[in-house]
């Protein structure tokens, strides 16, 4: 049992999002609307866990370059949770092209990539430290520890 595990009668372990490799349709559906998802399931599942771990933090933080989805104020690391179709995951599964109106989605997805890297520059140049998760990398524990500990080192 690793230290993050949580009591059996935890209640908050009963809400947890069932993952699995499949996108739904719901899923599918917010990913090819291209609204910008808050309080998604992904982010949930990280809020969730570190919340959990024992680490507090703000959520969806205005005043920040981005609207961060996570901020870690005292250890001055920022966590964006991402959809890998929006934000095009490099080399993804999910981040794949609708056939019609392809100009369309590239423009669209390009400005996308570039708001995000300038969001991170612009946090990097204010002292944080960024760490993007990626929707499809939540399906392990193993992952949300290594995230857990990343932050605690101060996003390194
Ligand atoms: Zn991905």
């Amino acid at each position: 049992m690793s230290k993050l595990d949580r009591p059996p009668d935890d209640p908050s372990t009963e809400c947890l999002p069932h993952m699995t490799d499949n996108v739904s349709p719901t899923t599918r559906s917010r990913m090819m609307s291209g609204i910008k998802g808050r309080d998604t399931a992904p982010e949930w599942t990280v809020r969730r866990y570190l919340h959990a771990a024992g680490l507090r933090f703000r959520v969806h933080v205005r005043e920040l370059p981005g609207t961060p989805d996570l901020v870690f104020s005292s250890k001055r690391v920022i966590i964006f949770v991402h959809g890998c179709f929006w934000h095009r995951h490099a080399g993804c599964r999910f981040a794949t092209t609708p056939s019609t109106r392809p100009e369309f989605w590239e423009t669209k997805f390009h400005a996308n990539v570039a708001r995000d890297r300038r969001h991170e520059a612009d946090l990097r140049r204010l002292g944080w430290a960024v760490i993007t998760v990626w929707e499809c990398e939540l399906g392990s524990t193993k992952f949300l520890d290594e995230l857990f500990w990343r932050v605690v080192a101060g996003g390194d």
